[in-house]
């Protein structure tokens, strides 16, 4: 494809259009879970975006990114350096060597071998790394993170782990047509957490609630996000 100035200035100008919407949206929901949108942490999915693009974003004042392939995050990040780049897709145990110390946190944690290498890793960089724990609320055989059933005693262990901390809960809701049908999802997780709150768990800071994408955001940050991961509503 050739270089195309006035396509560029579309594109820049598309993108500055929908992250004005998105913004305005995340005010208005905030305003209905009687919080401020300042708390809540918009992270631009960029799947499939380029490079440049995600520059632009950077320049209108986007600083949290999210890549769900590890390869695509180290190709990415070498071009936005001072970004918050997040790890959101499901994570190979061989791969956590790649990411861990280089991303601001990971939102995949769906299994307990992948929370003892992310340790491991840690460990061996002298830091503590971030995560959070992936619920699978919707109980969706093929969607990853942990059964609701076994949240309390997954967080029970982590203790074990000093180079790991688990700073909140993250879920997928099932795509379906109307984002209303997702609102109990977004209701269990925010119920979860609350069930937890006066449990004591070492390693664990339960504050963060990673939920909601492009067609369900908004009811998300209704129901308690204070992440939400935007794509394709921001880049397309
Ligand atoms: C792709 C992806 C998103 C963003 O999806 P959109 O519908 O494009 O907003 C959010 N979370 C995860 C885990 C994803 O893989």
């Amino acid at each position: 494809m050739n270089y195309d100035k006035s396509k560029s200035g579309d594109i820049k100008m598309e993108l500055e259009k929908n992250l004005a919407s998105v913004k305005q949206r995340i005010e208005r929901a905030a305003i209905v879970s009687h919080r401020r949108a300042a708390a809540i942490t918009l992270v631009a999915v960029t799947k499939t975006v380029d490079t440049s693009v995600i520059l632009e974003a950077q320049c209108l004042g986007v600083n949290d990114f999210g890549e769900n392939r590890v390869q695509e995050l180290d190709r990415k990040m070498v071009y936005l350096p001072e970004a918050r780049w997040h790890m959101i897709g499901r994570l190979q145990t061989n791969k956590v060597k790649d990411i861990v110390g280089k991303v601001c946190l990971i939102h995949s944690l769906d299994r307990w071998n992948l929370a003892e290498e992310i340790d491991k890793r840690a460990k061996m960089l002298g830091i503590k790394a971030a995560a959070l724990l992936q619920v699978n609320i919707a109980g969706e055989e093929q969607k990853a993170g942990i059964d609701v059933a076994e949240v309390e005693s997954f967080l029970d262990a982590i203790g074990q782990l000093s180079n790991l901390k688990i700073h909140g809960l993250m879920t997928i809701a099932p795509a379906v047509g109307d984002p209303e049908e997702t609102r109990p999802v977004f209701q269990e997780l925010f119920q979860i957490r609350h069930n937890l709150s006066n449990k004591k768990f070492n390693n664990v800071d339960l504050h963060f609630l990673s939920m909601g994408m492009s067609q369900d955001y908004e009811v998300a940050i209704e129901e308690g996000a204070n992440i939400i991961r935007v794509g394709s509503a921001l880049f397309s």
